[in-house]
């Protein structure tokens, strides 16, 4: 029996490991210091999924809840994604998932909290990462790009957006949209 594509894509001939080209992406983006925000996180969140996905949904950057776990969309926007996915019949195996930034921005709480506050990354921060997000693009190179987000959708169609004049709008140079 043929195993699932999923297994074929992580195993060579003889099943022993080998290494995508995604992987060795996500391997080098492990150790970017192409910009400040590295300094005070735990690690790189790079994207995940299916590497052959047709769709490939981009969020702004990692959360507190991604940057301890290294992995995206796992904290409440990750379950607010699953929920929405799940209410529009998709299965979240059969895309691939990442963020414009791979590292977290943050401050510190005013109030004393201990849970770091979400900063949103500035435009150089982003243009920084954009190389990131584009090799992903261009190794998995999806049908579909859902921007979730005013950052994502600028990070893709390398142009200023607002969400309310583009949401849910195609964008056919680049078959990018924002959902509604
Ligand atoms: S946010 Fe992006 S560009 Fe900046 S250090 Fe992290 S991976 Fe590199």
């Amino acid at each position: 029996m043929p195993l699932p594509r999923r297994i074929r894509l992580a195993r060579g001939v003889r099943g022993q490991d080998t290494v995508t080209p995604l992987e060795t992406l996500r391997r080098k983006a492990a150790g970017c210091t192409a910009c400040p925000l590295y300094r005070h996180t735990t690690q790189t969140v790079f994207g995940e999924g299916d590497g052959r996905a047709r769709s490939v949904l981009v969020g702004e950057q990692p959360g507190h809840e991604e940057d301890l776990a290294g992995r995206p969309f796992v904290g409440s926007a990750g379950r607010l994604l699953d929920r929405a996915l799940g209410e529009a019949g998709l299965d979240r195996s059969r895309l691939y998932v990442t963020n414009a930034v791979k590292h977290f921005k943050w401050r510190k709480d005013r109030s004393g909290g201990k849970r770091r506050i979400h900063e949103r990354p500035s435009q150089s921060e982003v243009e920084a990462c954009r190389p990131w997000l584009e090799q992903e693009l261009s190794l998995i190179r999806p049908e579909v790009i859902v921007c979730l987000g005013v950052t994502a959708a600028q990070a893709v169609l390398q142009r200023r957006v607002t969400i309310s004049a583009s949401r849910a709008s195609p964008s056919p140079r680049r078959r990018a949209f924002a959902p509604a």
